[in-house]
């Protein structure tokens, strides 16, 4: 029997008749990922002469539009894939030529830290700045080479299940009205249905979110914690972009205390371009939390606007992080699924690097995939061989290292300092075993308790959210049911509002959550087409009565060479 999960949010029709199509594995979502899992899948089963049809499914209107990262790869994991990736083309902006460590102080004063002052896991010697959109944009065109089909601008809605064995996902509608009723230009999505459904869909994923929860996939001790990183590229004068090139700056200090975990970047392009953005925790405990506010103020700081002087913003955006490193994992497969990349939490937090970890875990479902394909097993005996693969990979070691390092900070940056000193000395253990995680819901302190200040902008450096949301080129279908879904409105009118202040209106960047600022407030209004899809409300809600899913294909950012 076919079932999608009654517990997932979505807009959905009932009882309409939906085409069918039949792969033998479906990937939803063309990251790195998802595509690194296709290729290898794709060789491995050319390889053994097995007859396998691989889809890829995208929700951007373009692959690549979705993706966002600082971005320092280490060249592990595309090494992996691609033992000849330079040879090929696989486009770099440049080899990282020298790293630092700035800490932002008071007053505008800021202190470099270079070479063995700079913590080890922010050494970046024998790594590459890459553009992650350019790089994913290279892996489409290298799947599709070996005939995988990558159909961008089909959103996967829902998990199709039979019982609890998943066998596909069902596009979203298109042309249903803002008030859900079918417009003339009504299309129902398909059902995809597969032998193996892997899930690529990066952070936060909505189907792997649910898959999770039905399942009971995740850690009750560690749940998956997240940070927001908001992001531009700039264009600089030729000299300063010259003499900025393949430079990593990491900052810290300023503009967070010693409550938050954060930081930023500065890393020199190519093309007279620098990346720059700050990332927040989102178990930040203040109610105020507006990571695009941190990250103005963060420009603002003399150590960093130096960098931009004579420049301009060229893109913006924004995206969550999993920082909850291997204790947060949830279980890697089950029947008829793999879950890969950031959507599993393949992200080491400490390094602030997740490319090779999404390629390597894309590489080793492939393989677990092709084993179980060629002896027509599916199940998850079958697939476990996944995370078999992962424990016995240089992946599973490196994430060990570092398995207590984000849970540290839990206590303050002090604490966190400390335990981590320990934790370099003692393989990763640190001051206890495991450490346990929380929810960031959970750790939001009352409104009252509110100490964050917002900047002042200037609209030439410090641009305010929406002038930023324009940078990032988000467009939706307006007559559309929105696709951030609040489950409980009297909530947010009654205790959100006495207890936190609505936070939603400050911790979105991108300006989506409208509260009045006078009187007593009767509702929120959800400017849902500003949207940039990095799910912070979905997981930083103190209620969580915020449900993010997908809207029609196609819709939101453009990020294109962020
Ligand atoms: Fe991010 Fe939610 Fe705002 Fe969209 S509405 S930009 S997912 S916080």
């Amino acid at each position: 029997m076919t079932t999608s999960d009654a517990k997932q949010w979505s807009w959905q029709a009932r009882g309409v008749e939906r085409e069918e199509l039949e792969v033998d594995v479906l990937i939803v979502g063309a990251g790195p990922a998802g595509l690194a899992c296709a290729i290898d899948l794709k060789r491995r089963c050319d390889a053994a002469k097995l007859e396998k049809t691989i889809l890829v499914l995208e929700k951007a209107e373009e692959v690549g539009y979705h993706i966002l990262s600082g971005a320092v790869m280490d060249p592990r994991g595309m090494q992996e894939l691609f033992p000849d990736w330079k040879e090929r083309g696989c486009p770099i902006e440049s080899p990282v030529v020298d790293d630092c460590l700035d800490v932002l102080l008071g007053g505008g004063r800021w202190s470099r830290l270079k070479g063995f002052l700079v913590p080890p896991t922010l050494h970046n010697h024998g790594n590459y700045i890459i553009s992650l959109y350019r790089v994913v944009r290279w892996l489409k065109d290298e799947a599709e080479k070996l005939g995988i089909e990558v159909y961008p601008g089909f959103a996967a809605a829902e998990v199709l299940y039979d019982e609890n064995r998943v066998i596909g996902v069902q596009t979203r509608d298109a042309g249903i009205s803002k008030s859900g009723e079918k417009k003339a230009t009504f299309q129902p999505g398909m059902n995809v249905k597969a032998a193996v459904t892997v899930f690529a869909e990066g952070t936060r994923g909505s189907l792997a979110k649910g898959l999770i929860e039905r399942l009971g996939l995740g850690s009750a001790e560690n749940p998956q914690s997240y940070g927001t990183g908001v992001k531009e590229i700039w264009e600089l004068p030729e000299e300063r972009a010259a003499a900025l090139k393949g430079h990593v700056i990491h900052t810290a200090g300023m503009p967070l205390g010693l409550e938050g975990y954060g930081g930023g970047w500065i890393y020199g392009l190519s093309e007279n371009r620098l990346s720059i953005g700050f990332v927040v925790g989102l178990d930040h405990p203040d109610a105020k939390l507006d990571p695009h506010a941190l990250f103005v103020q963060w420009k603002q700081h003399p150590g960093v606007a130096q960098h931009l002087e004579g420049g301009k913003v060229l893109r913006y955006g924004a995206k969550t992080i999993p920082y909850g490193g291997y204790f947060a994992m949830p279980k890697l497969q089950g029947d008829g699924f793999c879950i890969v990349g950031d959507s599993a939490g393949f992200l080491n937090s400490a390094r602030l690097k997740g490319v090779h970890l999404a390629l390597k875990s894309g590489l080793l479902a492939a393989e677990a995939i092709a084993e179980a394909l060629a002896k027509n097993d599916t199940s998850a005996h079958a697939l476990s061989r996944y995370t078999a693969l992962f424990e016995g990979s240089w992946a599973k070691a490196e994430l060990w290292r570092v398995r207590n390092f984000h849970q540290a900070f839990h206590g303050g940056l002090v604490k966190g300092a400390l335990d981590v000193g320990v934790q370099m000395l003692t393989g990763g253990r640190g001051l206890v075993a495991r450490r346990k995680g929380v929810l960031d819901a959970q750790t939001t302190r009352k409104v009252a308790e509110s100490k964050l200040t917002k900047p002042q902008f200037d609209d030439r450096a410090s641009m305010d959210k929406l002038t930023d949301v324009y940078w990032s080129g988000s467009v939706h279908e307006e007559d559309q049911p929105s696709h951030l879904i609040v489950t409980d409105p009297t909530v947010c009118v009654t205790r959100c509002t006495e207890e936190y202040g609505n936070p939603c209106q400050h911790f979105c960047p991108a300006a989506v959550y409208e509260w009045p600022t006078e009187g007593r407030p009767t509702g929120v209004r959800i400017n849902a087409s500003n949207c940039v899809h990095c799910k912070t409300c979905d997981i930083a809600d103190p209620y969580q009565v915020i449900q993010w899913v997908v809207p029609e294909g196609g819709g939101g950012p453009k990020y294109i060479d962020m």
